[in-house]
């Protein structure tokens, strides 16, 4: 047996199927690759969690596999302050390195509305000592989001409203107008430190009004123009 064959050996268990999200619009499946994320990207939620204006994009990540499209959500544990985050997501079509702010559009092959939930405890105190945010930000479900609207069906949302309410009442109002780094300039940053490849997501950061979620909490997330998401999050 060559080489070749025997590195097309068997697994030794099934890996496990690639995460997915729906493409709104067709039957068609948008493969997971990367999930990337935007730290304090609105001013006014900036502020609301003591941080400065302006600086270079805070970029962090979680696992493709934190991607959640059901409609229960689970209580992590380790909590005791899960928070939400509505934020506009972006879901490349292509990648590259170095990629110019002009030409960054080009990539997006859709958006979503997305939830960053967020172990905000965890996160405070991991911030305190600085050290990751990885329990903070990346376990299991932490990613829920919307079907992906194509760019072709739609075009880029530039002053979308976005909207999440708890239990019906309102929590966040936003514009993606204001965020702090604009979509191109996020891509093209964050192509300064990854190779971006077809099925990245990218969660572009939340507007003020970020707060606690409980076990029985309805939510229901929206972007005009972009699509929505609703989920009960349920007992730990
Ligand atoms: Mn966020």
């Amino acid at each position: 047996m060559s080489r070749m064959e025997d590195s097309q050996g068997e697994y030794v268990f099934s890996p496990e199927t690639t995460p997915q999200v729906r493409v709104r619009g067709s039957a068609a499946m948008f493969p997971v690759r990367r999930i990337y994320c935007v730290g304090s990207n609105y001013r006014e939620h900036a502020r609301e969690m003591g941080t400065s204006l302006r600086e270079p994009p805070c970029f962090f990540s979680k696992p493709a596999n934190a991607v959640f499209t059901g409609d229960a959500v689970p209580y992590p544990p380790m909590t005791h302050n899960l928070h939400h985050e509505a934020e506009l997501v972006v879901a490349l079509g292509s990648g590259g390195v170095n990629i110019p702010v002009e030409q960054a559009l080009e990539k997006v092959f859709g958006y979503a509305a997305g939830v960053d939930l967020t172990r905000r405890d965890l996160q405070a105190e991991a911030k305190k000592q600085g050290r990751p945010w990885s329990t903070a930000k990346s376990f299991d479900c932490s990613a829920p989001v919307s079907a992906i609207r194509r760019a072709s069906d739609g075009g880029h949302p530039e002053n979308a409203s976005i909207r999440l309410d708890v239990n019906e009442e309102i929590r966040q109002r936003g514009n993606t107008g204001d965020m702090t780094w604009s979509v191109p300039e996020i891509i093209a940053e964050l192509s300064r430190y990854f190779e971006l490849k077809a099925g990245d997501l990218i969660f572009t950061g939340t507007p003020p009004g970020v707060g606690a979620l409980v076990p029985g909490d309805r939510v229901d997330c929206s972007i005009d123009t972009v699509g929505s998401l609703g989920f009960v999050v349920t007992g730990s």
